[in-house]
């Protein structure tokens, strides 16, 4: 790609040490011999991150991009794919997405429901970098943008020792950050780097993410890409650095360009990383685009403190829920019609140890909900958008779920009566027992939702009593052992009229 001339206001920033060049000075000359990087301080750390952000990149169109770096990557590193939230949470647009990329919580933590950034909570939830510069300050961090919205709402660059802020001229200014940042890998010492690339998605908005210019600008990334992996491998000192890079999105794209909406197109994302103790040629289904910001932390040997309330998870540890073991004997839709048919996603066989008793449900209705199931995000939401299946972001991978609504959308009779049985958990001489799970809860009519308890086989006793919506929270309730209990299964029961639904996720039971 030739370098042209800067023909629009270009702003390089540099904290610190950092070279601050005149706008002017751009102007007339190429960039990559124009821009002289900035001077970080020297790093601190053998263990050393570089997360690239490629806005807008639909990782389903990489397969089919000349994309060696990438492809590469996902052979020698674990690549995990989910989907987002959508509205209400927040849009499926850049500014919710970084943010959460950065802070490695949701939406309905860090704030920021779209582009406006209006009630952002950096102050409480503060980005990766910044979080780092608190925790261990001796740290050389930097971070280059061009959507420079990154920069002045204080989405990634607050805490870096210098960083590179451009406007979003892209394919100017993806080629300069690249150079720079080429530098500053090569001939300084950084320990952690923020780097944004913004073409993709420019691209995927002027004609498609269905389209041939899309998966060029996805090879022209790949191509930046491994120059910054390049020069990496050029360090003198590599041979006693231990490397991780991270590469992820903000958002998908449709077929036809843009996004902001709740298709599943524009829904997916993608963590892709390759490190120290990450595994090669992964493909967890529990990964979710919270777990950037605590695989950093991870890969520098950095305990979160449980104040910091991460969503998220280092991208190495699975998750322990049963459900997720059902994943490889999920099925195609049965009488759902907004489902394709190509996509796998739900049984209503149990793991091993539960159980599902639905002797009470009536008869008919939509196959596939018919008492409790055991989905996946994509199968479930793509049932019927909008209707706020799409925030149950804090679920991974196969979760619970009844849902009375859909099951409706087809002839039936009778009631939705069904309830999801867990193993025997021993609970012999402890005081108390607690039941942990994430749900999403959606409250409609005489719908009812029940946790209840049975020690050693007797009579179920209510636990807890849902009657309003619960959007995607963890949960704990916690119950007295009766004197002599020796076990406990939980029972939940939803019960429903073409209402709404019940999710349940991360099932774990322990005992004090
Ligand atoms: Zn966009």
């Amino acid at each position: 790609m030739p370098l042209p001339g800067i023909s629009r206001r270009t702003v390089l920033a540099a904290a610190g040490a950092g070279t601050a060049l005149a706008a002017a000075g751009l102007a007339t000359a190429p960039a990559a011999l124009a821009a002289t990087p900035p001077t970080l301080p020297n790093g601190t750390s053998a263990d050393k991150v570089l997360v690239v952000g490629m806005d807008g990149l639909r990782h389903d169109r990489i397969d089919a991009a000349n994309a060696p770096v990438l492809k590469s990557l996902m052979a020698k590193g674990t690549y995990g794919r989910s989907l987002l939230y959508a509205d209400p949470m927040a849009a499926t647009s850049s500014g919710p997405g970084w943010s959460t990329i950065s802070t490695g919580v949701w939406p309905d933590k860090h704030g920021v429901k779209d582009n406006t950034f209006t009630g952002k909570n950096y102050a409480k939830y503060p980005g990766f970098l910044a979080r780092l510069n608190q925790v261990r300050p001796g740290l050389s961090l930097f971070a280059a943008v061009d959507w420079p919205e990154l920069d002045t709402h204080g989405t990634v660059t607050p805490g870096a020792d210098a960083k590179l802020v451009y406007d979003n001229d892209y394919v100017v200014n993806d080629a300069l950050i690249t150079d720079l940042t080429e530098q500053v890998l090569r001939d300084q010492n950084p320990d952690v780097l923020f780097v944004y690339f913004g073409e993709t998605d420019e691209i995927g908005h002027n004609h498609g993410a269905a389209s041939q210019k899309y998966l060029d600008a996805i090879a022209v990334q790949d191509g930046q890409l491994g120059r910054l992996l390049g020069a990496i491998e050029a360090r003198p000192t590599r041979a006693a650095e231990r490397w991780t890079i991270i590469v992820t999105t903000d958002h998908g794209h449709t077929d036809a360009g843009g996004h902001g909406g709740s298709s599943v197109e524009e829904r997916r994302t993608f963590v892709l990383a390759q490190g120290p103790g990450i595994a090669a040629g992964a493909r967890p289904v529990d990964t979710r685009l919270v777990d950037v910001a605590p695989t950093v932390f991870r890969q520098l040997g950095i305990v979160p403190d449980p104040s910091w309330g991460l969503d998220g998870k280092p991208i190495q540890d699975r998750s322990t829920d049963p459900f997720d073991a059902l994943y490889g004997s999920l099925g195609g839709r049965v009488d759902e019609t907004g489902i394709p048919a190509g996509v796998l996603g739900f049984t209503h066989t149990p793991p091993s140890g539960w159980s599902v008793v639905d002797n009470a449900m009536g008869t008919g209705g939509v196959a596939e909900w018919r008492g409790w199931s055991f989905a996946t995000d994509e199968f479930w939401s793509r049932s019927q958008r909008d209707q706020w299946r799409e925030l149950n972001v804090r679920a991974r991978g196969v979760f619970a779920v009844a849902d009375s609504d859909e099951w409706a959308d087809k002839s039936s009779s009778g009631a939705y009566d069904t309830t999801l049985v867990t193993p025997a958990y021993a609970v012999a001489g402890a005081a108390r027992v607690t039941l942990g799970f994430t749900t999403l809860y959606r409250q409609e009519g005489s719908q009812t939702a029940q946790v209840l308890a049975s020690f050693n086989g007797g009579t179920p006793t209510l636990v807890k009593s849902y009657t309003s919506d619960v959007i995607s929270q963890p949960q704990s309730l916690s119950v007295a052992v009766p004197a002599g209990a020796s076990n406990v299964s939980f029972r939940f029961r939803y019960t429903g009229s073409n209402n709404w639904y019940w999710t349940i996720d991360g099932v774990t039971v322990t005992t004090s």
